[in-house]
């Protein structure tokens, strides 16, 4: 069985050894390579911020974890990450990349942050992602990547109201986690507004 699905498997800088780390991020890589194969159209994300984006704590002379109102919504601010064109933006190491048909830049906008890879955070401008996946005739989304609690969860929520049949493959992400509940509490999140949530084991096992 081939499915449609996106990666969100972004960027180095989510690894361990990143900017901005997510604890055991690398753990998903060979999962997330294994998975593959059973998808006909795989899709990337990656943030891509200008050097002066505005969820950088230090453009604000504040420490990442700190919450402000940013334009007039709220946000969380992060260490400097995924700066355009530095290697902690490249999609992370080791991570099959020959078979991503599109990878679909986000946070480029220095003034509002971006976690879904489909609309800014104050849902203004897309990325294209949907418009592309109406195109490609994908109905059916399966979601993987980091973090669970920010990107992929806002993600996923967009892909339910785009009209997506979505499915969160659960050990194929992981999360932040500020607060040790943030994973669970995203999962519950998601599940509430439709979101399917399966095991790789489902996938690799048809
Ligand atoms: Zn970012």
């Amino acid at each position: 069985t081939l499915f449609p699905y996106t990666t969100l498997f972004r960027s180095n800088d989510f690894l361990p050894t990143g900017a901005l780390p997510v604890p055991e991020g690398d753990q998903i890589i060979p999962l997330v390579n294994q998975l593959q194969k059973k998808f006909e159209l795989i899709v990337a994300t990656q943030d891509w911020h200008p050097k002066n984006h505005e969820s950088f704590a230090v453009f604000h002379g504040r420490e990442p974890g700190e919450i402000i109102t940013l334009h007039g919504i709220e946000q969380v601010l992060w260490p400097v990450h995924c700066v355009q064109k530095s290697f902690g933006a490249q999609l992370a190491v080791g991570l099959e990349t020959n078979s991503i048909e599109r990878v679909f830049q986000k946070g480029i906008n220095p003034e509002v942050d971006s976690y879904s890879g489909f609309f800014d955070n104050e849902h203004q401008n897309d990325t294209g992602l949907a418009s592309y996946l109406v195109e490609k005739g994908v109905s059916e989304l399966f979601i993987v990547g980091l973090a669970l609690d920010y990107c992929v969860k806002f993600t996923a929520l967009d892909a339910r109201q785009c009209g997506l049949n979505t499915s969160l493959i659960v050990d194929g992400t992981r999360g932040v986690n500020i607060d040790a509940s943030d994973s669970v509490k995203a999962v519950k999140e998601m599940s509430e507004a439709g979101v399917n949530i399966v095991q790789s084991l489902d996938l690799l096992t048809v």
